[in-house]
């Protein structure tokens, strides 16, 4: 036998010893609890150049390995005061990306698992805490048992796959197999939402094969719901020049002003010209929670699917997106697809064989991989069950009901402010304004009136920013620059809201209209 010059086994990679890791661990344990102690003593928004970070790193890979010691040395010189800092009670610029404690350590364990959640059998654990977790936040939110569901990444991807999935079950069309490409016997396919909805469902419908030119948008009211009497009168036009009507997306909050479509009506028109109808309640869903904000959620349980985002406003670290979905077959003839390498025979059971058994069987389990894209999914499910346990449904409810009610008085404040104006109604806890002199109104014409709130609240919203103790962002409403202000995070207070007020005003009287 021709001899080797390397032992098969030989090798100079290895992973941490078991000794070394444990006490990196309990490093990076003190790092994370001294991060989130020390927080509020960082700029919510880093003043950086853009590519100061990269210039500060070896160009190249490292050929030898380096000590744990010196890598988390870097971390906390480079990395942890130069992000922005999403976790800072300062933060109120977008809707809340929070992570509380269960959560965090909940992905902890889950990295240490590393269960890959494809399939029952590989993942068994991993799969029935995913079911419970769904299932428990499927009845806090007050929606019925006929909803199934699972987690995926973002809400653009539940939204992504709802839309593939309405775009299945439309009768004859066969897009899974046949494709959408020239076919000029088939309509093209239209999907509605309102001009207020997330540019994720463009991008869904880019990525499903609808194209941009298939997103209709329909009007919205003067509080930027959608008008579902347009939206009848659009499916019949649509109808009638030849296109295929097939989803509707309703926004329950939606981003720019948290607006809350009529879903009741829309539901009805949905059911009348039978459409697959996807709720977008990315942020504003787990109000739902709070069972006396349920009125605000009116006829969402009509919906097909819904999307809720338990890493906005539910404090889950970043990625856990929930989707709702009322018939689970049909993501699951959309998606799934069982190569014999993935064939599981038996209670479980993946595949051809097993499919057939499976719908009368006691110990039906999800095979999560058939209901969407990935093969391979994360456990997210763990720190959301963990974060439920940890916190329990009342608490949470009555953080959000605490985060509408620091809304609310800023929103109070403003009102009762000659000078300052509401844009939109705060049906949660997110506030839009801008800054409105009333002399100037007589001083020029309303365009150069306009024209100039605009830069004006634009100069303001950068003051605030550069202060490092709050950052805000903006979004237009009917045209205006405005400004938002988003709460929402659990270490939040008052004196938060308070200071942004402040400097708001400051900036206000100082810049110059
Ligand atoms: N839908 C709405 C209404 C949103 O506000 C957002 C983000 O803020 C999204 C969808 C996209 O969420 P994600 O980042 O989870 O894809």
């Amino acid at each position: 036998m021709a001899s080797s010059r390397f032992q098969p086994d030989s090798r100079s990679f290895v992973d941490m010893e078991p000794a070394a890791f444990r006490r990196a661990a309990h490093r990076v344990a003190d790092l994370v609890a001294d991060y989130l102690e020390r927080l509020e003593g960082y700029p919510v928004l880093p003043q950086l150049e853009p590519g100061s970070i990269r210039a500060r790193c070896a160009a190249r890979a490292p050929e030898q390995p380096e000590t744990m010691d010196a890598i988390l040395d870097d971390y906390l010189q480079l990395v942890e005061p130069n992000v922005t800092h999403w976790q800072h009670p300062g933060f109120m610029a977008y809707f809340p990306s929070v992570a509380t404690g269960p959560g965090i350590l909940g992905e902890w364990l889950a990295a240490g698992l590393n269960s890959n959640v494809m399939f029952w059998r590989n993942a068994p654990a991993s799969t029935e805490i995913e079911e419970v977790a769904v299932a428990w936040l499927r009845d806090m939110l007050g929606l019925p048992v006929a909803f199934d569901g699972m987690f995926t990444d973002t809400a653009s991807v539940s939204s992504l796959l709802s839309i593939v999935a309405a775009r299945h079950v439309v009768p004859d069309l066969a897009s899974r197999e046949r494709g959408l490409a020239g076919r000029p016997e088939t309509g093209r396919l239209r999907l509605y939402c309102s001009t207020e909805a997330h540019s994720s469902i463009e991008k869904g419908a880019i990525v499903a094969g609808i194209g941009r030119e298939g997103v209709r948008r329909i009007p919205a009211d003067a509080a930027y719901r959608m008008q579902a009497d347009l939206l009848a009168g659009a499916v019949a036009e649509d109808r009638a020049a030849g296109w295929q009507p097939f989803c509707v997306v309703a926004t329950l909050g939606t981003t720019s002003s948290t607006s809350v479509d009529p879903v009741r009506e829309i539901a009805a028109v949905c059911a009348r010209e039978k459409l697959w109808l996807h709720v977008d309640a990315a942020y504003a869903g787990v109000a739902a929670i709070a069972p006396e904000m349920r009125g605000l959620f009116d006829g969402w349980e009509r919906a097909d699917s819904i999307v809720v985002n338990a890493h906005k406003w539910m404090w889950t670290p970043f990625d856990a997106s929930l989707l709702l979905f009322r018939d689970p077959g049909a993501f699951r003839d959309a998606f799934s697809l069982v190569p014999e390498y993935l064939k599981v025979k038996g209670p479980g059971g993946q595949g051809d064989e097993a499919a057939a058994a499976r719908l009368t069987d006691p110990t039906f389990v999800h095979n999560y991989n058939e209901y969407g894209i990935q093969l391979g999914r994360r456990f997210r499910a763990l720190k959301i069950w963990m974060a439920i346990r940890a916190q329990g449904r009342q608490a949470i409810a009555d953080e959000i009901r605490r985060h509408c009610r620091m809304a609310r008085e800023l929103a109070s404040w403003i009102d009762s402010e000659r000078d300052w104006e509401l844009l939109a109604p705060v049906p949660f806890a997110t506030v839009c304004l801008r800054h409105r002199p009333a002399s100037l109104a007589a001083q020029a014409s309303e365009p150069e009136v306009q024209r100039r709130l605009d830069a004006h609240n634009e100069a303001i919203l950068d003051a605030v920013n550069r202060s490092g103790d709050i950052f805000i962002s903006h979004t237009r409403l009917a045209g205006r620059y405005t400004i938002r202000v988003c709460i929402g995070n659990p270490r939040q207070e008052m004196r938060h809201v308070s200071r942004c007020w402040e400097l708001l005003q400051e900036a206000a009287r100082k810049i110059a209209v």
